[in-house]
């Protein structure tokens, strides 16, 4: 996922970061638009999660046996996001995947799961077919090393397709476990679901015994407080969450309605564990974070901030000789080097590579950094200041004008 691979050259090593700013070993500086691939919804190093991270520090590293912060944060959570009734902390967004679809499958006494073509859940076995993010970018969407087998439990279809769901439920009569997603993709570009096609999912998932599972690590507390299933108006049966909840610490946790939660071990047969599940360090972090998002209405300031880059960037497009397409939502945003629409990973994969990859470096080489792959979503902070979200529009003008 980091390589520069696919776009020349190699990754910068970076010395230290700060709001929406990297320093480099060298001392070059960029204004960054990866956010450690999305945690850093406030910028680098915020003072708050900073701070909180060093009285919880002061205090232990790690119980493993629960402590304050893992309530508090599990409280802000099942708050935010009321289709969560219990939630259970873990140390990585693929941690959380990984148990969510063993919990299905405890929870249904069914094998088979479906998932969309360019969706990214993590490195788990059963989630690494058709796989988005640093698995799509290298190549390697099937992963070696996962037996056939598991792979023959995972059905893959193209996003946004309601038809190909309804056939696979009816040809799979009550195998399916659950059918998993990121409600918004963000793992393959940045696309959205079709008008209905989330509450089809959900009345489908419903008729056929299914749960519906909303990857939420991307879009969870970022797309809106609620998550992308607070905008589309959808209650999920299990949730994922990760990355902005961590506040830029190793974090992951599932959860969802309380009869599914409590198949999970010690009060049912569904084994999870996890030795650093719930640590000190990050669950403080993650409630600052969470805390002082909500404190300085950071979505509002995100849409502002967002649709500040998005008006200079289709001015910028406006004035280049070559199809690109724009998708935003909020803090999150993609240039696609390829005519619209843009629905699924099929129309994605359309995109000229070449071509991006001449983007990516004439702005890193302008002091702006972009992820080094079509195949990913940029995200904009609060720390993102109107005059640095100015100069990048400026630099993608000038670098789209030359290419
Ligand atoms: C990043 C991501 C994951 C994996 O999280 P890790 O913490 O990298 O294991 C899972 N799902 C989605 C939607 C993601 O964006």
């Amino acid at each position: 996922m980091r390589a520069f691979r696919n776009v020349g050259g190699e990754p910068f090593f970076v010395e230290r970061a700060a709001g929406s700013r990297i320093w480099d070993v060298d001392g070059k500086e960029y204004i960054d638009y990866v956010g450690s691939w999305g945690p850093a919804i406030l910028g680098h190093a915020p003072k708050v999660v900073v701070d909180a991270v060093r009285d919880a520090a002061a205090r232990g590293l790690s119980f493993g046996i629960p402590n304050p912060f893992e309530v508090g944060l599990a409280e802000l959570i099942c708050h935010w996001m009321p289709s969560i009734e219990k939630v259970r902390m873990v140390n990585s967004g693929t941690e959380a995947a990984m148990s969510c679809v063993r919990l299905a499958r405890g929870f249904t006494g069914r094998d088979k799961i479906i998932k969309f073509d360019g969706c990214y859940h993590g490195h788990a076995d059963s989630l690494l077919v058709k796989a988005g993010s640093g698995a799509l970018t290298h190549g390697r969407p099937d992963s070696a090393g996962i037996p056939k087998a598991f792979a023959e439990l995972t059905i893959s279809l193209p996003f946004n397709d309601v038809d190909l769901v309804r056939k696979a439920l009816g040809e799979n009569k009550n195998q399916i476990a659950a059918i998993i997603l990121e409600p918004v993709p963000a793992n393959a570009g940045l696309y959205f679901p079709k008008e209905n096609f989330l509450s089809i999912l959900r009345e489908e998932c419903s008729k056929h015994g299914a749960l519906l599972i909303f990857d939420e690590v991307m879009t969870g507390f970022r797309v809106a407080r609620g998550g992308a299933q607070e905008i589309y108006g959808i209650k999920p049966d299990l949730t994922v969450l990760g990355k902005v909840i961590g506040g830029g610490l190793p974090v992951g946790a599932f959860g969802g309605r309380a009869e599914i939660m409590d198949q999970l071990s010690p009060d049912g047969p569904v084994y999870q564990a996890g030795t650093l599940s719930g640590n000190p360090l990050a669950m403080a972090a993650g409630i600052a974070q969470l805390r002082e998002l909500e404190r300085v209405d950071g979505w509002e300031l995100l849409e502002r901030l967002g649709a500040q880059f998005e008006r200079l960037a289709r001015e910028a497009i406006a004035g280049a000789k070559i199809d690109i397409t724009f998708h935003r939502t909020g803090s999150m945003f993609c240039l696609f080097f390829a005519r619209g629409p843009i629905v699924g990973l099929a129309d994605a994969k359309r995109s000229d590579l070449k071509m991006f990859a001449k983007f990516f470096r004439a702005c890193l080489g302008r002091g702006v950094y972009f992820a080094p792959s079509q195949f990913e979503t940029g995200f904009v902070s609060t720390a993102h200041m109107p005059d640095e979200i100015l100069r990048t529009g400026e630099v993608v003008r000038e670098v789209l004008v030359n290419l």
